[in-house]
């Protein structure tokens, strides 16, 4: 079978045309056909020598991720369901703001880490998606875009949300961050790229070194241990207070923010006390904290808390001075919002 090219990052596909004989000045002509124009595969790229062209024509593939069903959601929020090659399915989400988007990858068919709250969760873990699927969900969801919505195809933050945990998926969701961020390329800034985990502590003890600038969002739902465990089984191999300790420990840059997302589940932690044990938690941290009002799926036995409980957990928490937005939820028409992906 032949290789993606979007598996490739910049240096490797470098190397990869230098260990053929190739000229390796090839890749910048690539990168710049297929990630900063986004031409669709053609057999002809200007200026390339015809031996780099028929090189890759025979030994690479172009093929990215088959849109299998899109839904359009009232606000314009955009659902995507992939079919790989294997058959396997994944979603992702474009996120709509003034005509621009923000796009909601998956990193994993399914997901191991069994949260109680989460569909994905229930699915259990298929596989680790590869770099060149994480890419060409990016690009597919572009392709999409400039056909449906011509002038708005612009993708500007990636957020790993979708299926699965990317921090047990690290070298291929790192090698997905390379690609994104080569100036070659997409030249996405890492600034506009955030990684959600559940607290994989293995991932993030890599992260300063292998992933500096990425921003990241913990998973966080309890400041207590108990209601965490119940919600993040993996907490009772990884407790909070050494999760803790590991994102700590990751440098931030000037104005940057470790995100700290809250489910808001009704009578289990959208207390007086809860709010006020994360706001103590977090008072001295760079932290802003996003709350998510859970979003129903079916079979769930958890409940979304009143309006008025929702509010009443903003204000206290505004009282310990943490930046604490609402995520207002997008796309629940198409069961696109937060949580509710589920390809089964
Ligand atoms: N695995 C990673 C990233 C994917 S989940 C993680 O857990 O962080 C992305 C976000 O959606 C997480 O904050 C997750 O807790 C949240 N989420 C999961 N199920 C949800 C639901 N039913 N309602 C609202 N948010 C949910
Ligand atoms: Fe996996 Fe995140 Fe869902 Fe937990 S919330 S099961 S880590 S996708």
């Amino acid at each position: 079978m032949k290789k993606s090219f979007f598996q490739f990052t910049f240096l490797e596909l470098q190397e990869l045309l230098s260990s053929k004989g190739l000229n390796s000045s090839g890749a910048n002509l690539l990168y710049n056909w297929y990630y900063k124009k986004k031409n669709a595969y053609s057999k002809e790229i200007q200026d390339i020598a015809k031996s780099t062209l028929s090189f890759i024509n025979e030994n690479l593939s172009f093929s990215l991720p088959k849109v299998a069903m899109v839904q359009e959601a009232n606000d314009r929020t955009v659902k995507f369901l992939f079919e790989l090659e294997d058959g396997n399915k994944v979603e992702s989400v474009l996120i709509p703001f003034h005509k621009k988007y923000s796009i909601c990858l998956s990193s994993q068919v399914g997901c191991a880490m069994k949260c109680s709250f989460c569909f994905t969760g229930k699915q259990g873990l298929k596989r680790n998606l590869k770099a060149y699927e994480i890419i060409g969900q990016f690009l597919a969801a572009w392709h999409w875009l400039k056909e449906n919505r011509p002038g708005e195809e612009r993708i500007l933050n990636i957020v790993f949300m979708g299926q699965g945990e990317p921090l047990h998926n690290f070298d291929e969701v790192k090698k997905a961050c390379d690609i994104f961020t080569s100036q070659y390329g997409t030249s996405i800034g890492h600034q506009k790229i955030t990684i959600s985990t559940s607290g994989y502590i293995p991932g993030l003890k890599r992260w300063k070194d292998e992933i500096p600038g990425v921003n990241l969002a913990l998973s966080l739902h309890s400041a207590f241990d108990e209601i965490r465990n119940e919600l993040i089984p993996i907490n009772q191999r990884y407790p909070l207070e050494e999760v803790l300790k590991y994102i700590d420990n990751i440098p931030l840059r000037y104005k940057q923010f470790v995100t700290y997302e809250y489910l808001l589940i009704k009578d289990l932690n959208d207390g007086e006390g809860d709010a006020r044990a994360l706001g103590n938690l977090l008072q001295n941290r760079r932290a802003l904290i996003n709350l998510i009002p859970f979003n129903e799926f079916p079979g769930t036995q958890y409940k979304r808390p009143k309006e008025d409980n929702i509010l009443n957990f903003k204000e206290i928490l505004d009282t310990y001075s943490i930046p604490t937005l609402v995520r207002t939820t997008k796309g629940d028409d198409v069961l696109a919002a937060c949580g509710q992906l589920n390809t089964k």
